[in-house]
C-alpha cells in the first residue's frame, strides 16, 4: 500500500510530497511540530498534543494553520489513509512560503502545513524495552527556549548521532551545573537507590513531554515515591534504575549511562510498570 501524505491542503503520495524551496521552515527552521503516538487504532492524548502546538506557535507568533477541528479530522485522515493501527502522526507547522528574509513575511503569508503518519510494530518496540537502552552524556548546546517543540534540532541530530556512532540510543544532555536536562528526544528520570523516582521540573531546560505528563499522573495514582528537581550526571550513574519518556518510545527503560551499568544491568521494575501501565492513564480519539 502507498502511503499518503498531506501538505498544505492536498492528500498527496508520500513519494511526491514536497514543500516550496522558500517555505520558511527549510530556510529557517522557522517552524514547530508534534507527535502523537497511535495505539490500536487511536490516536492517544491528542487534546494535550494539540494544546502544546498552540502553545509552541503562540510563542512563535505563528498563526494556527486552519480551525482546530479541521486540523483534528485530517490528522485523522492521514491515519486512516495510512492504514497506521500503530504508529505515529507528525504534524509540522511552518510560517510559511515567502521570499528570503529574516523579518517575518507580509500578514497574506499562510502557515505552511504537512502532516504524515507512518507504522510502527509495537512487539518490536516491547522487545526492545525488555532488553533496555544505552544513553551517553552530552554537554548541553541548544538555545534555551527549548520548552518550545520547534523543529529547530540540529544539535539534538548531533547529539543524537554521536551516541549512536558509541552504540547508545539517546544522548544525555547536562547543563552548567552538571545536572542532566534531558534526551536528544526524550524526558530523562532516574530512581534513586532509595528507591525515589526523580525527574526535572518543567520549568526550564526540557521539552513539557506529553508522555511525561502521562507518567507523572500514573505515578501519583500508583503510590510511587516521586520527587520533581534536578539531578547530576553522577547521581544518575549511582541511581538504581533510569528511564526515558516519549511518545514514540512511551517507557524504555536505561541500563547503562556512559560506561556505567545501572543496578544489575536489567530494565528496572518501576521502569516496566510504568511502561505496562501507561495507556491505562491516556485518553484516546477512535481514527
Ligand atoms: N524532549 C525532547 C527534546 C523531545 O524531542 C521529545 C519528543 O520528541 C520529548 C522530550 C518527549 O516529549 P513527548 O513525551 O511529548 O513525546
Amino acid at each position: 500500500m502507498s502511503r499518503i501524505a498531506y501538505v498544505n491542503g492536498q492528500y498527496i503520495a508520500h513519494q511526491d510530497a514536497a514543500v516550496h524551496v522558500e517555505d520558511r521552515g527549510y530556510q529557517f527552521a522557522d517552524g514547530v511540530y508534534e507527535v502523537c503516538e497511535i495505539w490500536q487504532n487511536t490516536i492517544v492524548d491528542m487534546p494535550r498534543h494539540i494544546d502544546r502546538l498552540d502553545r509552541s506557535l503562540n510563542e512563535l507568533r505563528i498563526g494556527w494553520p486552519m480551525a482546530r477541528s479541521a486540523l483534528l479530522f485530517i490528522m485523522r485522515e492521514v491515519v486512516r489513509r495510512n492504514r497506521v493501527r500503530n504508529g505515529i502522526v507528525y504534524i509540522q507547522v511552518t510560517r510559511g512560503v515567502s521570499r528570503r528574509d529574516h523579518f517575518f513575511p507580509p500578514d497574506d503569508v499562510v502557515p505552511s502545513i504537512v502532516i504524515t503518519a507512518r507504522s510502527s510494530n509495537p512487539k518490536a518496540a516491547d522487545a526492545a524495552a525488555e532488553k533496555g537502552i544505552s544513553v551517553i552524556t552530552f554537554p548541553e548546546n541548544r538555545w534555551p527556549r527549548v520548552d518550545i517543540k520547534s523543529v529547530a534540532l540540529l544539535p539534538n541530530v548531533l547529539a543524537k548521532q554521536t551516541a549512536k556512532e558509541q552504540g547508545a540510543k539517546e544522548a544525555w544532555y547536562f547543563d552548567a551545573d552538571n545536572n542532566v536536562t534531558e534526551g536528544g528526544s526524550t524526558n530523562a528520570w532516574i530512581v534513586t537507590k532509595d528507591g525515589t523516582l526523580v525527574t526535572r521540573p518543567a520549568e526550564n531546560g526540557i521539552l513539557r513531554g506529553i508522555t511525561r505528563s502521562v507518567v507523572l499522573e500514573l505515578v501519583a495514582r500508583e503510590g510511587i515515591a516521586f520527587e520533581e528537581r534536578a539531578f547530576s550526571v553522577q547521581e544518575a550513574k549511582d541511581a538504581r534504575e533510569a528511564f526515558v519518556t516519549a511518545a514514540s518510545t512511551l517507557v524504555m527503560p536505561v541500563i547503562k549511562i556512559d560506561d556505567t551499568i545501572l543496578g544489575n544491568g536489567h530494565p528496572g521494575s518501576i521502569a516496566m510498570r510504568l511502561r505496562e501501565q501507561f495507556h491505562t492513564a491516556t485518553d484516546f480519539l477512535t481514527v
